[in-house]
Order: structure tokens, then C-alpha cells, then sequence
């Protein structure tokens, strides 16, 4: 049988589904997505451990003892959904729809579960709407204000460039289908940069590594611009044809020098020389800008301004040049088709500062919190708040989820979730450039459901079903695929490829097949609805202050064992944080010691790992972590700050400034 992964990943791999009675017996690549050549991460290899693990949640659960005491006796769906529908309506009527907040998060991608019946149910609801904004929020924003949701360079292209540039993006830990083609293109001849803090795998064998200071990719990207402009490098012919705002960027970028710009982001200049000499030389020339950039306070200028560098230098019109960031732009389709529901006006809350919500917040109080696909306790910002917040006696929390994660422990009621294996799912990449319709290959595991059905049957007990709703999930179905008017032809194409691709085909030219989906048409490089977003302007760097006291900037970047926080219960024993080898000697740190990183948001403790391929004043503990991999129970969040960042309201999880002592033996 076949499936497709719909995970929070940029790669969308096609799957061979062995199965026995049902069960799943082994999981394996195949070809009907050709971007993912027939293989798959470990993460998704090992999945039958998530499917039949002890962690996995069998029945509704309904708490029993003390909040966050992790005591719950099983019920049945009945009595677990009356309770649910009953509380919500109480709430409901007590304080008004906007008292209860839906939490999801890219724990599916797939477009039946997420953003379709769940959406129907708390827009009629009258809930709180949930900014969605722990990842691509700032970088959606520089996308779609530079370039509309214009799809970027196809990754199987890359093949094709002479020069790729890595910046803010690990493929050997996530979205791993890239390497082998990079591997190839430098077999081709291709040059490789890599911009990171981290001397990431493939930056060890790169002709070129940037390790930046996290949170500096802005004043690196101008001075790039800077001086593509200044030394005659800038491509007048397709600024004038394909571009608007260049000289307003151009102004904004002349104060960044190479040794300006190399002396903030902690590099040597003549690396920034080189880049800037290797750029202008090379084509085809592409830049992977990854969702690393973002996550700073400046995060949306520096992706906006990373995005600008091929326009000005004219790097796109032929395959292999431009840029790719995310590519989920070729796609039209609705999952709110499903909703037969208009969105509604209700108050927004910011998913990134959700611990603030829920313990100061802008508005109604939030008395009710549903959380699906989405484990916040280990992915947001200010981790104390957070556990704080889920702590309060008169907050009424419903988890939707497979495993129990550190979120589940804190509801009140938790629901069983269906893997993406046990229910139907329409899924498409966004990086490959390709959507599957996936049926459930398996049997549900225990009493499992998918959300749609749970939002489904509390819309009926709610008395907020409506004739005309989508109901049957063939009716979901046909709702999301022909939610563009193209559903015809993408049906048949799925009947005869299995998968689908957009009209303008699996590896679209940038500004030859496709074009900037803005009103006219082209490339806004300084567009006036983002500088209006950002105290300043856009392209303006107020990087966050730092100390003397937390000298050390800690990332958290993804590892090659969960995505995000998916599969943390099947990574066993704490994990380390990594510390330069300069960094832990000033300290008295070595591999195998135990050390307390703190600052004023909190305290982590871990084991420590000293790593030679980390730059100095880093640190980095990866996310996703659980409250089990550390020594108190306190991730990589426990230090982030609430602050967001300067567009579209993304979390700063590379904001983080720290100090890192050994705890007493
Ligand atoms: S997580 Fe990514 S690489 Fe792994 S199976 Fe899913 S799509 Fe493929």
C-alpha cells in the first residue's frame, strides 16, 4: 500500500506501506515522489515504536488527581466528548466564544487536519484565532511581501547550479533529500557555502564557511547587497524589468560595509570578500534560505534582505538560479473549503507568547485551550510562563494527541489521535513541489480518531452543524482538492502518477515559468507594506541587547531525531548541550560534565558536550526537546524570551543570551 509523510518537513516523501492484519509491519521510500528518490529519514523508518509504544494514548483520558500530576483514569469517547461539549458551552456562555483558544501546530501538515473541520468548529464557536507563528510566520511575510508566493528554484534543480549557498539550513539533519543532489551538483563542479554558526556536516567539506553570530544575517545580507551595488555587480537589466524599490533598498543597505557587517556578525572580512567575489562569478547561483534566519528579533529583515541578494545580482531566468525558501506557494488549495464557514473577526493570539496569554492577557481571559497537532510545553518561547499558565486551576485544557507528551500531562482531558498511517490524509510538500492523497493504511491503534472526526461530532453535540457542511471524509476530500476549480485534472493526475503537481508543473523557472504573484508582477524589494510593520522600517537591525552577565547566545536548532518535538519520547537519555572548546575551558567545562545555563526567563540543566564544530559565544541544545532530556526538566524554551520578531510576529528562539556554569558536584 502506499502513503505519503505529511510531517512538519520540507520533503513530502512518497511511502511503500508493508502490512499484516493491519498492522504495520515495515515503512520504505518510493518513487512516486521523485525529489524523494525511494528513501526516507530514520526519524519516519522507525515509526512503528510511535505507532505501538508504550507512550501511545489508547483511550480518552479524563484527569483524576491534582493539575500536572499526570493522573488520569480512562473513559470512553461518550463520556470524554460530553465533557468537552458541556465544559466548552458553560465557558461559552459564561465568557464568551473568544474565551476559548484552539492550539495547532505543525504536528500535521496534511490538509484534512488541519485548518478544515477544526476551523468550521471554532469559527462557529466564536473562539480566539491562534497566529500561527512558531516557524515561517517572519519568513512567509519577507516571501510574500518581496515576491507573493512565487515558488522558488525547484530543489531537484539545484543539480544544475554552480554555486549553492546554505544559509540558516542543516539538509543533513532536516529535509534531507537535498544532500544527495547537492552531492551531485558538486560532482558537477558546484561550489558550496554554508552560513552557520555551527560547522554543520556539510559545511565541513563546503569551499566556503560563514560561522555568523546568530541574529546577524541581516547586516551580512546588506553588505552583500552593498557592495554587489557599489562595485558595478548589480544586474540593471533585470532590476529594471523584473524589480521595483531597488534604489530604496540599495539606500538601505549603504551604510553596510563587508568589515562593518563581518565585524557584527564576528567573522573575518576577507570570508565575506570571498563570498561576495565567488556570488558574482558563479552562475547558476542559488541561495537555500532556511528558517534558521528567522528566528531573531531582526528575523524578517534578514530573510527579506537574504531573499533581495539574487534580484539585485540577477541570478534568476535560468535553472539552478535564484533562490528556494519555502515553495508551498505553488499550491492554491483551501483546507478551510472544508469549514463551510466564513473565518470571523475574533481577537488573535500570538501562539509565540501563549504563557503570557494565558497568564496577562490582551482581552478575554482565556478559560478554555484545545490543543491538536501541537505539544507547546516543549515548542514555545518562555517555557516557565507556559507550564505556569497550563497550571491555572480555573483554565479547562482538551489535548488531542497520539503519545503523551509533556502538554498532554498538563490537561484535563486528552483525546486519542490517529497517526497519519491510520487515517486519510492530503498532504503536499513544501520544498518538493508535489501533493499526495494518502487513504489510512493501517488500523487505528486502540480508540484513536482523527481530529476531523472529533471536531466533526462536537459540532454536532454543540448544535453547530450546518447543512451543506462536508461531513464524510470523501466529501473532505473532494472539498480540499477542488477547492482551486482545478480538481478534475488533479484527481486524474493522482489516478495516474499517484501524486500531483500544480500547473506550472513539478520545477517551475522562476521569472520564465512563474512570477511574482504581487499586482504587478514583480520583485517589491523594499514594499511599503512590510516597512510599515517595523518600528524603523524594514532592513533596519536592533539586534537584542547583549550582556556582560549572559554573554552566550544559545540556538536550538533541529535535530536529526524528532522533528521539532514529534518522536521526543523515543529519544532516549538527556541530551547535551554543545559548547565551544574555548568557551567550556574559560569555563572548566568538559564532555560529560554537568552544567546549569541560566538568565533571567529561567534555568536549564544538562550534560555537557564539547564541540569543536561550534564558534565561539554559542551554544546550542537542540528543540523539540522533552522535559526528560534534561537534568530538571527545563528545554532550550526555559530561556527563550516572549519577544517577537520584527515581522509577522515569529518566536526568537535564536534570542536567547545566556551564561553556562558547572553545577556543584
Ligand atoms: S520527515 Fe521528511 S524525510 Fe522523513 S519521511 Fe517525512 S518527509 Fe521524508
Amino acid at each position: 500500500m502506499t502513503s505519503a509523510c505529511p510531517l512538519d518537513c520540507p520533503d513530502a516523501c512518497s511511502l511503500d506501506v508493508q502490512v499484516e492484519d493491519g498492522r504495520l509491519v515495515s515503512l520504505q521510500g518510493n518513487h512516486k515522489n521523485p525529489f524523494t528518490q525511494g528513501f526516507i529519514c530514520g526519524k519516519v523508518r522507525d515509526i512503528r515504536e510511535h505507532i505501538e509504544g508504550p507512550d501511545r494514548i489508547l483511550t480518552p483520558l479524563v484527569r483524576s488527581g491534582p493539575k500536572g500530576s499526570g493522573q488520569f483514569r480512562r473513559a470512553g469517547w461518550d463520556e470524554a466528548l460530553d465533557i468537552v461539549a458541556n465544559t466548552l458551552g458553560g465557558i461559552r456562555h459564561a465568557h464568551g466564544g473568544e474565551s476559548i483558544l484552539p492550539f495547532c501546530y505543525g504536528g500535521s501538515n496534511g490538509y484534512l487536519t488541519q485548518g478544515g473541520v477544526d476551523a468550521r468548529f471554532f469559527r462557529r464557536l466564536g473562539a480566539s484565532r491562534l497566529l500561527r507563528t512558531f516557524c515561517a510566520a517572519p519568513s512567509g511575510r519577507a516571501a510574500t511581501g518581496l515576491y507573493g508566493r512565487m515558488p522558488g528554484v525547484a530543489l531537484p534543480d539545484f543539480v544544475h547550479s554552480k554555486l549553492i549557498v546554505l544559509w540558516g539550513m542543516n539538509p543533513s539533519s532536516s529535509g534531507i533529500h537535498l544532500v544527495p543532489i547537492i552531492k551531485e551538483a558538486r560532482e558537477n563542479g558546484a561550489k558550496l557555502v554554508v552560513v552557520d554558526p555551527r560547522r554543520i556536516p556539510l559545511a565541513r567539506s563546503a569551499d566556503l564557511h560563514l560561522p555568523i553570530r546568530p541574529g546577524t544575517d541581516l547586516p551580512v545580507a546588506l553588505a552583500i547587497i552593498r557592495t554587489l551595488f557599489e562595485e558595478g555587480h548589480a544586474n540593471w537589466d533585470f532590476l529594471g524589468k523584473h524589480t521595483v524599490e531597488h534604489e530604496e533598498l540599495r539606500r538601505r543597505a549603504a551604510a553596510w560595509t563587508l568589515e562593518r557587517a563581518a565585524g557584527v556578525a564576528g567573522i573575518n572580512a576577507g570570508l565575506l570578500r570571498e563570498f561576495v567575489d565567488l556570488y558574482v562569478a558563479t552562475n547558476p547561483a542559488v541561495i537555500r534560505c532556511g528558517w534558521g534566519v528567522e528566528r531573531s528579533r531582526t528575523g524578517g529583515s534578514g530573510t527579506a534582505a537574504i531573499l533581495a541578494i539574487p534580484s539585485v545580482a540577477g541570478k534568476f531566468g535560468v535553472r539552478g538560479g535564484g533562490y528556494t525558501m519555502s515553495n508551498s506557494g505553488a499550491w492554491k488549495l483551501d483546507a478551510a473549503a472544508q469549514a463551510n464557514e466564513p473565518e470571523t473577526r475574533t481577537r488573535e493570539v500570538n501562539m509565540s507568547q501563549i504563557g503570557e496569554a494565558l497568564l496577562n492577557p490582551q482581552g478575554p481571559r482565556i478559560h478554555a485551550l484545545f490543543v491538536y497537532n501541537a505539544n507547546p510545553l516543549a515548542t514555545a518561547p518562555a517555557q516557565e510562563k507556559v507550564r505556569q499558565g497550563f497550571l491555572r486551576e480555573d483554565l479547562f485544557t482538551v489535548v488531542h494527541e497520539q503519545v503523551m507528551t509533556d502538554t498532554a500531562k498538563l490537561a484535563d482531558v486528552i483525546l486519542p489521535a490517529t497517526t497519519f498511517l491510520e487515517h486519510d490524509e492530503i498532504s503536499r510538500g513544501y520544498g518538493g513541489i508535489v501533493l499526495h492523497d494518502s487513504p489510512a493504511t493501517i488500523a487505528r491503534i486502540g480508540e484513536a480518531r482523527p481530529n476531523y472526526e472529533v471536531f466533526a461530532e462536537l459540532c454536532r453535540r454543540m448544535d453547530l452543524t450546518k447543512p451543506g457542511d462536508p461531513l464524510d471524509v470523501r466529501d473532505l476530500r473532494h472539498a480540499v482538492l477542488h477547492s482551486d476549480g482545478h480538481g478534475g485534472a488533479r484527481e486524474a493526475q493522482l489516478r495516474e502518477l499517484g501524486v500531483a503537481y500544480p500547473s506550472v508543473g513539478p520545477n517551475p523557472l522562476p521569472f520564465v515559468d512563474s512570477f511574482p504573484l504581487t499586482p504587478d508582477r514583480k520583485a517589491h524589494l523594499c514594499p511599503p507594506a512590510l516597512d510599515a510593520e517595523i518600528p524603523g522600517g524594514l532592513y533596519t537591525y536592533a539586534p537584542v541587547a547583549e550582556t556582560p552577565r549572559y554573554p552566550l547566545a544559545l540556538i536550538s536548532p533541529a535535530s536529526s531525531q524528532t522533528i521539532s518535538s514529534t518522536f521526543g519520547q523515543l529519544v532516549k537519555g538527556p541530551v547535551p548541550v554543545e559548547i565551544s572548546p574555548t568557551d567550556a575551558a574559560t569555563r572548566k567545562l568538559r564532555t560529560g560534565s554537568r552544567a546549569r545555563l541560566f538568565n533571567d526567563h529561567g534555568e536549564v540543566q544538562a550534560t555537557v558536550e564539547v564541540n569543536p564544530e561550534i564558534r565561539e559565544g554559542v551554544l546550542a541544545l537542540p528543540k523539540g526537546l522533552w522535559a526528560k532530556h534534561t537534568l530538571n526538566g527545563r528545554t532550550a524554551n526555559a530561556l527563550v524570551p516572549d519577544h517577537v520578531a520584527d515581522l509577522g510576529g515569529g518566536a526568537c528562539y535564536n534570542d536567547a543570551r545566556v551564561e553556562i556554569e558547572a553545577l556543584p558536584s
